[in-house]
């Protein structure tokens, strides 16, 4: 029961295959290093008689993070009269859909959640009823981002456009110099932008960053649309039926922004700090000097693996290094995995890369967007 022989790999566990316009990144194939995790992995899972998946703590915990974002919607919309108590249900709201992407969608869709697909499909559908759109979501995460993280022009999670500069391989503005100050209010702007700009000109163009991908036909059109039709429902139609437009805009854009920085300051954590890596692929041929495994390694950066409380409340992504080695796996089991992908990273020398807390990992993100603001010359 608990094999790991019959869970897909980690890249054909993410579902779908990229494809990309440009020559796709090639890692060395050579990969002894993750032959050996998986060996010992699959040995917990043996040993332990857990299953991979299927955890009974993710059905409570999905119940009561699910149950959260009902009753304070419900609370806020129908029943807080007056301001003092609309806003911190408004917060708990904003609070609450960042949990549930954490917690019950990003397992979901990847297949982590359950051995049952149709529990994955489910879990992952839960995007669709905040504003996004899972099928978008499998390619732009599961497929470019988790096979070619901080792989610049590959991996859409480090473009941000103009706005920003989180690769040393983009290009620097004048603007970027001051992004440590400013990029954090924008981050909230995320799932707005999400909402009313990105999955429709991804839907229109046929491409997520520089990769192409296929645009959903069928079912899967219809609970894209299906999708947004409820959540713009209830996002401003229910709501505007008890209250002015104005108050509706307004109490959106503020759960928007705290979902959207919350969201946004978690995943930055795992990728765009000091001790992450940013390779690059060795020539037009597109080879890459690690493998796949070793690359995940090298670009992830766990942090406060010790923190019990923050790691149920971010489903887990306290220990992306894991996550990005097995993300077919439950992430109620990282925290276990944790000292077994230490001790083989050791092994094999690599660095097995943390920040010890929540907060030296959001001064060591700081510190890498002053960084990456600055002139080459400052740095030095
Ligand atoms: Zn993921």
């Amino acid at each position: 029961m608990s094999s790991l022989s019959s869970v897909p790999s980690a890249i054909s566990g993410n579902l779908v295959t990229p494809s990309p316009v440009c020559n796709p990144p090639k890692f060395e194939s050579n990969d002894g290093f993750r032959n050996a995790l998986r060996q010992r992995v699959e040995e917990y899972f043996d040993r332990t008689g857990l299953n991979p998946r299927d955890c009974p703590q993710m059905y409570l915990k999905s119940t009561l993070i699910f149950g959260c974002f009902v009753a304070s919607y419900v609370l806020l919309v129908f029943f807080a009269p007056v301001w003092w108590l609309a806003l911190p249900l408004m917060v708990l709201l904003g609070l609450s859909l960042a949990g549930v992407g954490f917690n019950i969608q990003h397992d979901g869709g990847h297949g982590a959640y359950s051995d049952r697909r149709w529990i994955n499909r489910l879990s992952a559908m839960t995007l669709d009823l905040l504003g996004g759109s899972s099928y978008i979501w499998a390619r732009k995460h599961n497929a470019f981002h988790h096979t070619y993280p901080n792989i610049t022009g590959h991996d859409d999670d480090i473009d941000v456009g103009i706005l920003g500069r989180l690769s040393p391989h983009q290009k620097r503005l004048r603007l970027h110099r001051l992004q440590h100050v400013y990029m954090w209010l924008l981050y909230g702007f995320l799932p707005i932008k999400w909402h009313f700009v990105d999955d429709f000109r991804s839907l229109i163009t046929g491409r997520i960053g520089e990769h192409r991908f296929a645009r959903p036909k069928g079912w899967d059109l219809l609970i894209l649309f299906g999708g947004k039709a409820v959540f713009f429902t209830l996002a401003f139609g229910v709501p505007m039926l008890v209250h002015p437009w104005s108050t509706v805009v307004l109490f959106y854009v503020l759960a928007m922004l705290i979902q959207g920085v919350v969201l946004s300051v978690v995943f930055q954590l795992a990728h765009c700090v000091e001790e992450a890596e940013f390779p690059m692929p060795r020539d037009e041929s597109g080879r890459m000097l690690s493998s796949w495994a070793a690359h995940q390694v090298q670009t992830t950066v766990d942090f406060a693996p010790r923190n019990r409380v923050l790691s149920w409340l971010l489903g887990g992504l306290n220990f992306q290094t894991e996550h990005h080695l097995f993300p077919h796996i439950c992430h109620a089991h990282y925290p276990a995995l944790a000292p077994i992908v230490a001790q083989t990273c050791e092994e094999f020398g690599l660095t097995y890369r943390v920040n010890p807390s929540f907060l030296a990992g959001v001064a060591s993100h700081f510190r890498w967007l002053r960084r990456m603001g600055m002139k080459p010359a400052e740095t030095t």
